[in-house]
């Protein structure tokens, strides 16, 4: 790991600090409570090394899509709760982000107690990165900790700007985390090394399969994504999503893949979604003109879980089928056991993507994974290569040496 961490940070550089923290804890609220509150949970290890050395902890994150000024619906109170509920212990929460108020309740704080502030998008500044918002935020704490991996694309104030305002600026435990695994299976694959891309649409995830396809061993593909390269094959694709102006990329990526791309041998198909229990197995050859693709069959699945099962590091990103419409989850629900079982054999196993996560926790599987992101934009701008602005802000290891 070339950034620093707080792993690096001495016990006096954390005792009686306040380290303002960017946590993501931009989870879905219903009924002015948390939903699903993975994000929450995923940011407590570093909050509880914080703590445990006592630092004052002052958490920011962004909530939803407020455009610049408070909108009541997207508050940080609930998750407020949610926290302490988590953590056992109480988090003060104040109706700002950088007022007086904040700066004075910062200061307020003994060790090892815990501040929310509010959403950070609730202010002009946070989005154009404005430096003035990142000034102020520096003035919240007496070191920065990134934890945000799921905002970590986005070069905000809370993100990027307030890292060159504040030091040190550090990465915390799940930034860490997610970079040591995305980064471990770009840079250091044990091999074989297994793709698997899936989901909606190629034109989102192009990018990711030219940087993925010179460096994986295979890549597999499912979901409305093989369907334009059924196109460029010549294969009748029926009623299925295809996306016609990037069917002579995929022609070109067939070419350049040789039989490193393996692309459905059978598929799941019917006349709509809404008519899912009427899904039948057809052969890529047989798709009716008046169906649609909608799963991968069930040879499919085994040969994709043998490749699989053959793997020593296995990245997965987008779902196999309309995975929210039974029957067609099973694709899905394949390789996410192919997966679990890969785990169980000693290789590692990296889930990307909110949908693909999404269906591994439904399927009850998340914790025989070796890492299910919890980025789901910054993961696939990592995959594609490109450097994530709030990890490039952070301090370099070097800059101590
Ligand atoms: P992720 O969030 O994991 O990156 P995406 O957002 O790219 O995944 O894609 C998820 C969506 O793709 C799901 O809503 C799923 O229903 C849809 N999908 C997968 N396969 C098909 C298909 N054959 N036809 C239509 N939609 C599909
Ligand atoms: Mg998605």
């Amino acid at each position: 790991m070339q950034k620093k961490t707080v792993r690096d940070l001495t016990d006096a550089e954390i005792r009686g600090r306040r380290a303002l923290v960017r946590v993501d804890f931009n989870v879905p609220i219903e009924n002015n409570m948390v939903g699903d509150d993975t994000r929450i949970r995923a940011a407590i290890p570093t909050i509880a090394y914080l703590r445990e050395r006592g630092a004052c902890v002052v958490l920011m994150s962004h909530l939803g899509r407020p455009k610049g000024k408070p909108e009541p619906k997207y508050t940080l109170l609930p998750v407020a709760q949610r926290l302490e509920k988590l953590l056992e212990s109480p988090v003060q929460f104040v109706e700002t982000t950088v007022a007086d108020e904040a700066e004075k309740a910062s200061h307020a704080l003994k060790p090892g107690e815990v501040l929310l502030l509010e959403n950070t998008r609730f202010e002009e500044g946070e989005e154009p990165n404005d430096e003035r918002f990142a000034r102020h935020l520096a003035q919240l704490g007496d070191l920065f900790v990134n934890d945000a991996f799921g905002a970590a694309h986005r070069a905000h104030g809370s993100t990027e700007g307030v890292a060159h305002h504040l030091k040190p600026a550090v990465a915390g435990l799940l930034l860490e985390k997610e970079l040591e695994y995305l980064g471990g299976a770009l840079n250091s694959p044990k091999r074989p090394f297994v793709a698997i891309l899936g989901g909606s649409k190629i034109s989102g995830k192009i990018d990711v399969i030219e940087a993925l396809l010179p460096k994986v061993d295979r890549l597999l593909i499912g979901g409305a994504m093989a369907n334009t390269f059924f196109r460029a094959m010549g294969i009748e694709t029926g009623t299925s999503l295809v996306e016609p102006d990037r069917i002579d990329m995929a022609k070109s990526l067939l070419e350049r893949a040789g039989d490193k791309l393996i692309l459905p041998e059978d598929v799941m198909v019917a006349p709509s979604v809404e008519a899912a229990q009427s899904a039948r197995t057809v052969s890529v050859k047989e798709i009716p003109a008046d169906q649609s693709v909608l799963d991968i069959g069930p040879a499919t699945i085994r040969r994709f879980a043998r490749e699989i099962s053959d793997a020593k590091t296995v990245l997965w990103n987008g779902p196999m089928g309309v995975f929210e419409s039974p029957p067609l989850d099973k694709g899905t629900r394949g390789i996410a056991v192919a997966l679990a079982k890969a785990t169980d054999g000693g290789a590692t196993t990296i889930v990307g993507g909110g949908d693909s996560a999404a269906a591994v926790a439904e399927a009850g599987l998340e914790d025989r994974m070796s890492h299910v992101s919890t980025g789901g934009g910054a993961s696939l701008e990592f995959l594609e290569g490109k450097k994530l602005p709030g990890v490039e802000a952070l301090d370099d290891r070097k800059d101590d040496a």
